[in-house]
């Protein structure tokens, strides 16, 4: 689960990092009055959404004046603002965060992310900070210090300080550069965070450190024990099909392509997904309906799918372990009633009672792809979609 970088600074304030002073508003008056609190001279209007590269779309402004704020926040608030993370669509903009703007003398990268490979908490520093990292790993790797931190022992003063000094930052503000390193590694464990990042990390004209950017993404599987980070949540940042979907229990996310998948077992899902591109086509979405598909289920991830205007054939692949194909085959059947199907359905059934489920799906009189094996089905779905203009 993600959040804004308003609530993200929250978060690092808790932790002792320093952030700038600011406020978060919903409209202009807010932000005029908002800047007028925190006094002059100079204010970065700053678009509030779950996607980074904002400032070179047009959604950081520094302003030197009330009325620049005004004029900044008029422009922000409201705007469709377009980053490499937000697709070509782009993301609404409904919240602003007014805040005072730092003397930079130089910017710094510093991140965290779970390593799995290493089962650690990796930390990710640079002296190349605002710009995004990728370019950094790929241009100029060796600027880039990691250390994956030990869970036993923490983040300890010396490995910090190394760090911070292999990044450049002048003896003058190392220790408060450390302090901000343990910091965030505090806040990433006892918040149950997958990824934090503070980008830039700025050192200033006076040799502070202060975070100007706030990033997390937080374990969705640990928020039961975050009621606070919960409180956190902006559904508007979120998308509609996935919220519905957490609804009814599916795992649910949508994909660039117009090939519906649903699907029994994350781990089929995927192999779904990959088989359907190998056969030259692109998934819509991957759906897990779980072990315990029932037909309210099924019909509703028939719905959800439905949705999405790109749609253009469903596969249904099942393997009737602890459910059995015939209980499938009548959730399918009764859901591609209920939401009068328009596009073509390719089902592969494998498992228990296999017979018995395609003998209902041939039954039920609709237009039902059957397919044997899952190369049969991808072939199928993708030839079916390509006939659909
Ligand atoms: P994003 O990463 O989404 O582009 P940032 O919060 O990193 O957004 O802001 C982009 C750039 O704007 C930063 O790299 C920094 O140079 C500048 N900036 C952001 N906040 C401030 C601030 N409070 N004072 C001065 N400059 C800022
Ligand atoms: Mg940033």
């Amino acid at each position: 689960m993600k959040i804004h970088e308003y609530q993200g600074k929250e978060i690092l304030r808790d932790f002792g990092i320093p952030v700038p002073r600011g406020q978060a508003c919903f409209s202009v008056d807010e932000a005029v009055a908002a800047a007028e609190g925190l006094g002059g001279p100079v204010w970065v209007v700053k678009a509030q959404i779950h996607a980074g590269g904002r400032g070179k779309g047009g959604g950081v402004k520094v302003a030197k004046s009330p009325d620049e704020v005004r004029q900044f926040a008029q422009q922000i608030l409201g705007m469709q603002l377009v980053t490499h993370q937000t697709g070509p669509a782009g993301q609404t903009v409904r919240r602003l965060l007014i805040e005072e703007g730092a003397r930079i003398a130089r910017e710094f990268y510093l991140g965290m992310v779970v390593d799995r490979a290493a089962q650690r908490v990796a930390l990710i520093a640079s002296s190349e900070g605002g710009m995004e990292i990728e370019e950094v790993a790929k241009h100029s790797p060796e600027k880039i210090h990691t250390v994956r931190i030990d869970p036993q022992a923490g983040l300890g003063e010396a490995e910090a300080a190394s760090v911070v000094k292999a990044i450049g930052i002048p003896s003058a503000a190392v220790a408060e550069a450390v302090a901000v390193l343990q910091g965030l590694y505090r806040a990433f464990v006892e918040k149950d965070a997958m990824l934090a990042e503070i980008n830039p990390l700025v050192l200033t004209a006076d040799d502070r450190i202060i975070a100007l950017d706030a990033k997390f993404n937080f374990d969705s599987n640990a928020l039961y024990r975050h009621p606070e980070i919960v409180a956190m949540r902006d559904l508007d940042e979120e998308d509609p099909a996935e919220i519905e979907a957490s609804k009814f229990d599916l795992s649910y996310i949508s994909l660039e392509g117009d090939i519906g998948c649903l699907v029994n077992g994350a781990g089929l899902a995927m192999a779904t997904m990959d088989i359907i591109k190998l056969y030259g086509g692109s998934p819509a979405n991957f759906l897990d309906v779980g072990g315990g598909a029932t037909t309210e289920k099924v019909t509703e991830a028939f719905k959800l799918m439905l949705k999405n205007p790109h749609l253009k054939a469903i596969l249904v692949n099942i393997f009737g372990g602890i459910m059995k194909c015939d209980v499938i085959a009548e959730g399918v059947v009764a859901a591609a009633r209920q939401v009068s199907l328009n596009v073509p359905l390719v089902v592969r059934l494998e498992g228990t009672n296999v017979d018995l489920g395609k003998q209902i799906l041939a039954d039920s009189g609709l237009p039902i792809i059957s397919a044997n094996d899952m190369a049969d089905a991808a072939e199928k779905v993708v030839a079916a979609a390509r006939e659909v203009k």
